[in-house]
């Protein structure tokens, strides 16, 4: 007889792990299908998030931001260290042990849960039924009432840079480097490409960003986009607007990668190139003919506001369903699924979720941009606050950037928040509470933000809406 289960989640990335956990804690017997596995053949558990993904890249940033303080800031607080040098495989070490306590620790959870792992990979069939292909050997069929499907993304490979063994990598290989290269080449000036670009510019790499489209960050916020990309070509990053890529070819250890741009055909020469040019939903082998699940244009799992596939009882959450490809918006995605199996009304809310991009300084935002809100014509009321004018920044010798709140300007709502500075990402959700319970600028205004802080640029931007900004001149006089 095969097993049957309340709820089976295929994947446990952070949207199926969540899933998984939340679903348990409810009292749904819940399995979870995982396929990846280590170089010494055991699953791991966290996907492209813990694996390769979030916090990786965030161990290796954190790691060269303080090797880039040590080096060039420290001296600024009177601070001399003699010659500082940093030991790359020592740092992908630090990077491998953090993965390694993280991945362990899902395991330990879904254990402390009861949540069962089926290891092997994850087949959807017809009439909620799940094949499993054992990671040791053969198969089984379990049933399910639920299925989940948190298959996530792959990265997008493109034929004019086919990945090459130590010289041409995807973000896999990006964080695996083991020597600071001489020269690196990044193709997107993504969040991926701009934050593996600043980790090996920070270690002395000649960075050279090609990207395709002629504007710098195009879903950011006009105010953050060009702030970013002058801080970032001061620190080394040469951002090459417009540049397509159109071939490379690898000779010894060489890359030499082609690409058009305004001027015509143009080469660089590089040690290693690193692919960002997306993801792409994951769905290969995942779905039975016969299961009804269906695919949008674009290969992303076909789903309504609430993760509701085509087949009832059939959902997907995360990076292979639509919307920003974000660990916390599968993760949220994830308790809202199983808070529906459970019975509840539960729901999201998509305009509410925040983007970070962990460059130094960050970027921040979270609802629409200015652009949007003109495009849309809302009328609205802009207050901005910069770092410079921040006590406690200048005290931490962390002063570049600003905090950017756009209200309406009839009702006062908070409709966005646009952040450039040390601490954005941590700043960003300070506006998303705010927004998340419909406050005004007023509400924030009236706030009682500890001093010395950072913070407290959340609330002179939000009196800087109504030219009420303390400690900075306001625009116009009332
Ligand atoms: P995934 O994390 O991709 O997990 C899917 C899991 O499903 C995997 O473990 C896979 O092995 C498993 N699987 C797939 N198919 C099957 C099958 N048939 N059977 C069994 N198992 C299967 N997001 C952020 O929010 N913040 C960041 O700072 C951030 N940084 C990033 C940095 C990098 C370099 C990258 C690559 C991504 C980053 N992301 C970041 C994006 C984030 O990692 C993804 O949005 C997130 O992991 C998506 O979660 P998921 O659960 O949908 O999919
Ligand atoms: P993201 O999806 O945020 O990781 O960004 C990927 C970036 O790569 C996008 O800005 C694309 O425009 C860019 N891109 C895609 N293909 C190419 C190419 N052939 N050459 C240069 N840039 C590219």
């Amino acid at each position: 007889m095969s097993q049957k289960f309340d709820v089976v989640v295929i994947g446990a990335g952070p949207g199926g792990y969540v899933a998984a956990i939340r679903a348990a804690q409810l009292g749904l017997n819940t399995a979870c299908v995982e396929k990846w596995v280590n170089d010494q053949n055991q699953t791991v558990l966290g996907g492209t998030c813990l694996n390769v993904g979030c916090i990786p890249s965030k161990a290796l940033l954190d790691s060269t931001h303080k090797f880039h303080m040590a080096h060039s800031e420290f001296k600024a607080h009177g601070i001399h260290t003699g010659d500082v040098s940093m030991d790359v495989p020592a740092m992908i070490k630090r990077k491998d042990q953090i993965v390694k306590n993280l991945t362990g620790g899902i395991a330990g959870l879904f254990k402390a849960n009861g949540v069962t792992l089926l290891e092997g990979t994850g087949k959807v069939l017809a009439n909620k039924q799940v094949e499993v292909s054992k990671k040791d050997g053969g198969t089984e069929v379990v049933d399910a009432e639920n299925v989940i499907i948190a298959a996530g993304s792959v990265p997008v490979n493109i034929p004019p840079a086919p990945l090459t063994e130590g010289l041409i990598l995807d973000n896999e290989g990006a964080l695996e480097i083991t020597e600071t290269p001489k020269r690196l080449g990044v193709i997107g000036a993504g969040v991926i490409g701009l934050e593996m670009g600043s980790v090996w510019a920070r270690l002395g790499s000649e960075v050279t960003v090609l990207e395709a489209m002629e504007e710098f960050l195009p879903f950011c916020d006009k105010d953050l986009a060009k702030d970013a990309q002058k801080t970032l070509k001061k620190q080394g990053l040469d951002i090459r607007l417009g540049a397509r890529v159109t071939g490379t070819e690898v000779k010894g250890q060489e890359v030499t990668v082609k690409y058009t741009d305004a001027k015509g055909e143009q080469e660089i020469v590089v040690d290693k190139l690193i692919v960002a040019v997306g993801r792409r939903p994951y769905t290969e082998g995942l779905l039975a003919g016969d299961c009804g699940v269906q695919l949008d244009e674009r290969g992303f799992i076909s789903v309504d506001g609430q993760c509701r596939t085509s087949v009832p009882g059939v959902y997907a959450i995360g990076d292979v369903v639509r919307g920003p490809m974000l660990a916390h918006k599968a993760s949220e995605e994830g308790i809202m699924v199983a808070d529906i199996i459970h019975g509840h009304k539960a729901q999201m809310n998509y305009d509410c979720i925040p983007g970070i991009i962990y460059t130094h300084p960050e970027l921040a935002w979270v609802g629409k941009t200015e652009q949007e809100l003109k495009a849309e014509g809302v009328k609205i009321k802009v207050g901005k606050f910069p770092f410079a004018a921040s006590g406690r920044a200048m005290a931490s010798h962390d002063t570049e950037g600003f905090v950017k709140i756009i209200a309406d300007e009839e009702t006062d709502r908070i409709l966005g928040c646009h952040i450039v500075g040390g601490q954005a990402g941590e700043l960003i959700a300070q506006a998303v509470i705010a927004m998340e319970f419909g406050s005004s600028t007023e509400d924030l205004q009236l706030t009682v933000f500890a001093h010395p802080t950072v913070s407290e640029a959340i609330h002179e931007a939000a009196l800087a809406c109504d030219n009420h900004a303390i400690h900075v001149a306001n625009r116009k006089k009332r």
